[in-house]
């Protein structure tokens, strides 16, 4: 809990796992004296006024930010120009205006020009999800030790960038600042290509006709079911990320497609070392991972084990052997 709240009024358009969690946090650090809230469906509303985070619901985007010193546009990224133009008449002077898109070059490009003079626009991407969606899924902690990078243009006020930095840190989260551009290009690699693998071979395990459905999901334990994790994520906020983000990822895929081809070729060669040594390279990556307290070094993602039956296994050629 922090001394005192770091905004008056925090508006969230959009209340699924993003900007439910950043709802949940922000109440239970005090960092917004008020939550108004919003989304785009009557549903949702109706199911956020029941979750009960947010102290109002209100029906439209230009209600919410009304009044609102920080303004978090919580929507996928292909939404975000339209919302731009609906509130920029709307938006208290001297408001801080953020979002939380997977991508941000196409999010300056789309909201930058709707926004009026005299409110600080600073994009923002917490680094920290799950595969799911919806406010239910949404909860307090999942920003407690993961990267929140704000992407605010050259111009921008020092101390509007660091009031909104001190409320993501105040929500756990550790804070790096960076151009678009290059937020774009690192998260090409580590989110959005592998999204795109995991997409393609989940996809590709679903079209082999030598393998059956249900032998795909009875055997998933041996790799595939980590894949579909990551493959069982919002179509419609993946859509527009590998759309907004286009150029980078495309970048990405090139080299992956490069690496993929020399471990062909090492397969097709027999070239037994080319092999172990590129494995034995990223193996080391997964350990720094866990050295820096990004994952736990729990085994299987630490996923618990069945005991075994109470009565002994049967033994069947115990008798002859013994
Ligand atoms: P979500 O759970 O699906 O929630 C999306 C919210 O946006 C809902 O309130 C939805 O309202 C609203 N919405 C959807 N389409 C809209 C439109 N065209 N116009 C206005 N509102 C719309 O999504 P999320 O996971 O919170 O993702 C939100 C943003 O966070 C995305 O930009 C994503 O790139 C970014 N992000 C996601 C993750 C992740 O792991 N999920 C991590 C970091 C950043 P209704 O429910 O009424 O449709």
């Amino acid at each position: 809990m922090t001394d005192k709240p770091i905004f008056n009024r925090l508006a969230l358009i959009g209340t699924g796992l993003i900007g439910g969690s950043i709802a949940r946090a922000a109440r239970l650090q005090g960092v917004a004296r008020s939550i108004v809230a919003t989304a785009r469906s009557a549903a949702t509303r109706k199911r956020v006024a029941e979750l009960g985070f947010a102290d109002q619901v209100v029906e439209t985007n230009a209600a919410a930010v009304e009044g609102a010193d920080l303004v978090i546009v919580c929507i996928p990224v292909g939404a975000c120009g339209a919302v731009a133009k609906e509130i920029g008449p709307h938006l208290a002077p001297g408001a801080t205006v953020s979002d939380v898109g997977s991508v941000k070059g196409s999010v300056v490009h789309d909201m930058a020009p709707h926004l009026p003079a005299g409110v600080h626009f600073i994009p923002a991407h917490p680094v920290a999800g799950t595969e799911n969606s919806g406010p239910d899924s949404g909860f307090a902690e999942l920003f407690v030790n993961r990267w929140c990078i704000l992407t605010p243009p050259p111009k921008t006020d020092k101390a509007a960038v660091e009031r909104l930095a001190g409320f993501w840190r105040a929500l756990g989260a550790n804070v790096e600042t960076m151009s678009p551009e290059h937020h774009d290009l690192v998260l090409g690699i580590t989110s959005h290509l592998p999204h795109l693998i995991a997409y393609t071979i989940v996809g590709t395990a679903e079209d082999l006709s030598e393998v059956t459905r249900s032998e795909v999901l009875k055997f998933s334990a041996g790799g595939f079911r980590d894949f579909t994790r990551i493959a069982a994520s919002d179509p419609t906020m993946w859509r527009d990320v590998f759309l907004a983000n286009k150029d980078a990822v495309l970048e990405m895929l090139g080299r992956f497609q490069d690496d993929l081809s020399g471990l062909t070729r090492a397969m097709q060669a027999g070239d037994g070392q080319a092999l172990f040594d590129h494995f034995t390279r990223t193996r080391a990556i997964r350990r720094g991972i866990v050295d820096i307290g990004q994952d736990s070094a729990i085994a299987d993602f630490g996923r618990g084990h069945a005991g075994l039956p109470a009565e002994p296994l049967p033994r069947p050629y115990a008798a002859d052997n013994e």
